[in-house]
């Protein structure tokens, strides 16, 4: 019969210092199932490199080990892995256990990796603590265990998946002499009821109540003594538990998930700390974009509603200061109508205008008097909100009649009664007024354009304005895309009228695209800016990360030593980073959403969109991708029996 453990000329050589340390010199063993074996030496002889070889948790340098008839001694990190979590249970003497998670969860850990379901795990880990003595503590973590209750709660674990063999490292050895009793007769029963206990003392007076006693000193075995014949029955030992279920992927992660809540709650204040870098990032991408998209769209809409095919002529001003006292002279009705006679030009509107007092029974304004005429509406794109706008018989027959805006109309006419068919009085002459405009608002100057009083050209240049000066051309293009060739057209058309270069003509749709290409180059300077914070707030979750895996080498030592894989440590740690991106993406949204809209409260255009929110959010959780990496590849490349030994 082929005994359960077998070592053949196992070497073990530390090479990690100046001198290699020969920790294990030739040893070869044979242990059978069911028996009861400890393992003494002085300290330093070699035991718990012994124990690691044997456990799985380390290869040995040379040698051949054969585990139930297999040679592992070349197997891979994951087939070990795979050993270790059905056939072993590790009892340590300072006990391991996850500082954070309470006994009962401590108890399943080894049973996550083993892919039982939830209840099912819940369950039996519940009934071995019961078993134990601890079904009333349950929920306590281990810093409020004694030493001996925790000693327990560490064998539970080694009984979860079974554990075939039971490894004790020196497990009485941080404990009062009563609580060390109590350890070594559970660890009794646990023979009686066929695991292989195998524990390893300094104690010679323990090792007594062991079956067999295997003496180590300098690496190599000295003695090996008998001392209660093998039980006869030798049964192969409790079934591993869970071992054929697949662990599936989603309750890894999903377990995965759990297990990092808890271990960013463990260190709240540094989670906050990193929490607050993804959440500053992405608020200030949500919050800028917002906000810089507001105030584009509310000056693209400002442009828009003057019209983009608009061409603006105007005096040069530059022409004239200091002239006949700024008076201007250069534009004239009949420029406007030359104007019309171009190709691409579908209407050519003249303004006068001249700051007058209006006059309505005993109120008065002061306002702009615009002359103008009929296509007025239309190149303004403003609309005659009551009555109508002035018509072409109104031109040519000089009427005094006048549309006035909603300001003028509400501080003539303020009681609500209709201006429509009353006199208003300018420099003395009654004009009816036959319209009223619709609302326009201010411009993007924050001049107030409903402050107005529009009369015909004619009437106007005959009886208000005096001088034939005409303050503006407002032309509209039939065909945009030949926007700029109409622009010089009307340039060259003007010089050569006025025999010299006076006018300037604004373009509606250059200044458009000019705004539009600024503000877009504006867009992603804030956006640049937001992306530098996110990666700064990356920086600080790789940080915590690493120093979180430094803190915690011994924990996922005790997960390996419990059967989890290197990927298994692996997704923890990314789930762990993401958990902590995604949350303060999340906070990161709503505090941007928050921000900009405080921002509109106060005014301030803002226009929220889906883009940047998915945008910054996806960017958070890819920062926590890239960033978590490192870190979790460091703590998935750890030895088990290295992460284990560090303190
Ligand atoms: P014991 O458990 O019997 O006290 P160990 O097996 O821990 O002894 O150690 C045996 C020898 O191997 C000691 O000299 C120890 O210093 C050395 N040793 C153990 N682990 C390592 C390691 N990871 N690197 C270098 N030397 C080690
Ligand atoms: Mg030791």
């Amino acid at each position: 019969m082929t005994p359960l453990i077998s070592l053949k000329s196992i070497r073990k050589t530390f090479t990690s210092g100046e001198v290699p340390v020969h920790a294990l010199k030739d040893v070869s063993l044979d242990i059978e199932a069911g028996d009861f074996v400890a393992i003494i030496g002085q300290s330093g002889s070699g035991k718990s490199t012994l124990m690691t070889i044997l456990g799985c948790l380390d290869r040995p340098t040379s040698g051949q080990y054969l585990l139930d008839g297999e040679d592992v001694s070349d197997f891979s990190p994951d087939e070990l892995a795979e050993r270790r979590r059905r056939m072993f249970g590790f009892v340590f003497q300072s006990y391991n256990l996850v500082p954070t998670a309470s006994a009962e969860e401590n108890v399943e850990i080894p049973a996550i990796y083993a892919g039982l379901p939830a209840e099912a795990r819940r369950e039996r880990a519940g009934a071995l603590l019961e078993r134990l003595g601890l079904g009333d503590r349950l929920d306590h973590l281990p810093n409020q265990l004694s030493g001996g209750q925790q000693q327990r709660v560490s064998i539970a674990r080694a009984l979860m998946n079974g554990g075939q063999i039971i490894l004790a490292d020196e497990p009485t050895g941080a404990l009062d002499s009563r609580s060390g009793r109590d350890v070594l007769a559970t660890l009794r029963q646990m023979h009686a009821e066929g695991h292989t206990v195998i524990i390893i003392t300094h104690a010679p007076e323990l090792a007594e109540s062991a079956d067999r006693v295997i003496e180590i000193r300098d690496g190599q075995i000295v003695a090996d003594r008998r001392l209660r014949p093998l039980p006869r029955a030798n049964p192969k030992g409790p079934e591993a538990i869970g071992a054929e279920a697949a662990s599936a992927v989603v309750a890894d992660v999903f377990e995965a998930v759990r297990m990092s809540m808890r271990a960013l709650r463990a260190n709240l204040f540094r989670t906050v700390l990193t929490l607050l870098g993804i959440v500053i990032g992405v608020s200030s991408v949500v919050a800028m974009l917002a906000i810089g998209n507001g105030a584009q769209q509310s000056v693209l809409s400002r442009i828009a509603a003057m019209g983009s095919d608009l061409l603006i002529v105007r005096p040069n001003m530059a022409n004239f200061r200091g002239g006949d006292g700024g008076s201007i002279v250069s534009l004239v009705p009949s420029d406007a109508d030359a104007i019309l006679e171009l190709p691409n030009v579908a209407f050519a509107v003249p303004e006068m205008s001249s700051t007058l007092t209006v006059r309505a029974g005993n109120r008065d304004t002061q306002t702009t008097v615009n002359g103008t005429v009929p296509q007025f509406p239309a190149a303004k794109s403003w609309e005659v909100g009551a009555g109508s706008f002035l018509n072409t018989e109104d031109m040519t027959s000089y009427a005094p009649v006048a549309v006035i805006g909603q300001t003028v109309a509400d501080t003539l006419f303020p009681d609500g009664g209709t201006a429509l068919g009353q006199y208003i009085l300018i420099k003395n002459i009654p004009f009816q007024v036959i319209g009223v405009m619709a609302k326009k608002g201010a411009t993007a100057g924050g001049q107030d354009q409903d402050d107005t009083v529009l009369v015909p050209l004619s009437t106007g240049n005959l009886r208000l304005f005096g001088a034939r000066n005409v303050r503006s051309i407002t032309v509209q293009v039939k065909d945009d895309s030949a926007i700029n060739v109409t622009q010089d057209q009307i340039q060259a058309l003007l010089d050569d009228r006025h025999k010299r270069q006076d006018t300037q003509i604004t373009n509606m749709a250059a200044i458009r695209e000019t705004f539009t290409e600024t503000s877009n180059v504006l867009k992603i300077f804030l956006g640049s800016i937001a992306a530098i914070s996110l990666v700064v707030g990356g920086i600080g979750v790789m940080n915590i990360m690493l120093v979180s895996v430094t803190e915690r080498t011994r924990e996922i030592g005790i997960r390996m030593a419990t059967g989890a894989r290197a990927r298994d440590i692996l997704t923890q740690f990314i789930v762990e980073a993401l958990v902590v991106s995604a949350l303060g993406g999340l906070i990161g949204i709503a505090l941007g959403l928050s921000i900009g809209g405080v921002a509109q409260l106060f005014g301030v255009p803002v226009s929220f969109a889906p883009g940047p929110v998915i945008l910054a959010f996806g960017s958070a959780f890819l920062t926590g991708l890239v960033f978590g990496y490192l870190p979790a590849r460091n703590a998935s490349r750890l030895q088990p029996a290295v992460a284990l030994a560090s303190v």
